[in-house]
């Protein structure tokens, strides 16, 4: 273990914070330097040792869920099952498909050798990337800064955790348990606002990965820019769902149900808004109004009072969510159910919008709570073309029984990810890449992927026996290497 302790706030002290004993502050650019002078003890770790690392992150996560769901839910109400398939079954998950696969994600990788330069041997070697920052948003607020941080130890580095100031409980909480693992030049949580995050991205990290809004992602990669620091940007969006003239509707109803308003529709993958075919419209609405029923309660004061239906963050956000609403009602748009809310404890009813403007902010912005917009559509093309008006999705959902119109959606748009005929399910597989595309993310996160962003894959070429062809490439070039630069321009 390291002399100095994990250290604190550097902001204003976390109110929630019921910790007795202080430890020292030291500063940002200190703990970096103690990191970075660190790193090579760290970065020469075998697969076994960063197993065992893994292996106490995971023993200790595992016996401290109760206390993940009391700091979560101290900072925003949710379902306590949500949040603890959320915030820790799923970094369970990560964990050990992570310790399965680790070994063979270290080894170096042959690759093959083109007769153009026979007598070589290649390989690739993962190698950590050094001292690397993870910034991290509210919501979910455990699940996003361990899931990185996983693929961060396994690769081999030292890292600074910044999570979101909306959720203080959550960070305090994280600090205190990476504080029982790690030593704070190895590992180390930093809490504060952007102020504090923007005193971080002034200092040469070697990989920033940064999971929060396209616009905050902007300054990050400005920031990264500086140092030339790679980036993986985990970004958000409106992810739309397109529900066609042959999809299952209950089925559809209750993947969409419980898609959208996990969390209160505070999840990046949360489908933004339904694109249905006008002549499904009506009975998908019902079928989505007795889904939220059946989920949360038949009226509004049983629905207020679910157990299973959790909050919006914070007073603003609440308000937000609001605004968007009257916006789209004050244009025409009808409330096909929902819309009640109140304030006091930021409260917002599952909501469906139908007939909405299409310049209707709910149709422009990324919603992140429980309102639903429902937009219909009378072609396939005209579906496709709202869709790539806009910035590329983090996720696309398809809804259909029709093999060639998924073939259709697929082949005529992008997007970081999509599921037919389920929502939110990819986000499970540890073995799908997780990521956006344009607007909505750069990089992949997650299993190997995750591994390999903060990786540097090296390229290892060896001279394995000679190759007496190679020395016409040295000068004085001759009629040697004309005769070598003809064939391999024409035949290898
Ligand atoms: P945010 O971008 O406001 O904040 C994310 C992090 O950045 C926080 O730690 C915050 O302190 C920091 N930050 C804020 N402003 C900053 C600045 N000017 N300079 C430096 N750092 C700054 O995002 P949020 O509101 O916490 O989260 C919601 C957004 O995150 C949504 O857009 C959502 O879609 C997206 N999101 C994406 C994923 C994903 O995996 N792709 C997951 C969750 C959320």
């Amino acid at each position: 273990m390291s002399a100095i302790t994990n250290p604190a706030p550097q902001t204003e002290r976390n109110p929630a914070s019921t910790e007795r004993s202080v430890p020292p502050v030291i500063g940002w650019r200190e703990l970096f330097d103690r990191q970075r002078a660190h790193h090579p003890t760290v970065r020469v770790t075998t697969a076994a040792q960063r197993i065992e690392k893994l292996r106490h992150f995971h023993d200790a996560l595992l016996a401290r869920r109760a206390e993940v769901i009391e700091a979560v839910r101290a900072d925003f109400l949710r379902p306590i099952a949500e949040v603890d398939l959320a915030e820790s079954a799923i970094v369970l998950l990560e964990l050990r498909h992570t310790m399965r696969h680790l070994r063979r994600w270290m080894r170096p990788r042959r690759v093959s050798t083109p007769l153009s330069i026979m007598g070589t041997s290649s390989e690739v070697r993962a190698e950590p990337r050094g001292v690397t920052l993870i910034l991290s948003p509210w919501n979910y607020p455990v699940q996003l800064a361990f899931l990185p941080l996983v693929s961060a130890i396994a690769a081999g580095n030292c890292a600074v955790l910044k999570p979101s100031e909306f959720t203080p409980n959550s960070s305090a909480w994280m600090r205190r348990f990476l504080a029982d693992l790690f030593p704070p030049d190895e590992i180390a949580v930093a809490e504060g606002d952007a102020t504090v995050a923007t005193e971080l991205l002034k200092l040469p990290f070697d990989h920033i990965f940064f999971t929060g809004s396209p616009a905050v992602g902007k300054v990050i990669m400005r920031a990264a820019a500086e140092h030339l620091a790679s980036v993986t940007l985990e970004l958000g969006g409106k992810s739309p769902t397109i529900v066609d003239e042959t999809a299952n509707l209950d089925e559809a109803a209750t993947k969409i149900v419980w898609g959208k308003f996990t969390n209160a529709g505070q999840t990046c993958i949360a489908p933004d808004y339904v694109l249905v075919d006008e002549r499904v419209r009506e009975p998908l609405t019902a079928a989505l109004r007795k889904r939220i029923a059946e989920s949360f309660g038949d009226d509004p004061a049983r629905l207020a009072a679910s157990p299973d239906f959790g909050r919006v963050v914070n007073a603003r956000h609440h308000q937000r969510l609001r605004k968007l609403v009257d916006d789209a009602v004050g244009g025409g748009a009808i409330l096909l159910a929902g819309g009640e809310g109140e304030g006091s404890s930021n409260y917002l009813a599952p909501t469906l919008v139908g007939n909405i403007g299409r310049e209707s902010l709910l149709l422009r912005d990324e919603i992140f709570g429980p309102v639903l917009p429902i937009v219909s559509y009378h072609t396939i093309e005209e579906a496709l073309a709202f869709i790539n008006a806009r910035e590329k999705p983090l996720v696309l959902y398809i809804f259909s029984r029709s093999a060639s119109n998924v073939e259709t959606i697929l082949h005529q748009t992008s997007a970081g990810g999509t599921c037919i005929n389920e929502t939110l399910l990819h986000y499970f597989n540890a073995n799908l890449p997780f990521g956006g595309a344009g607007n909505s993310g750069v990089g992949r996160a997650h299993g190997h992927a995750g591994f390999l962003s903060f990786s540097n894959e090296r390229s290892v070429l060896r001279r394995a026996f000679p190759n007496p062809l190679v020395r016409f490439l040295y000068p004085p070039f001759g009629r040697g290497m004309q005769w070598l630069v003809n064939l391999l321009a024409k035949y290898l």
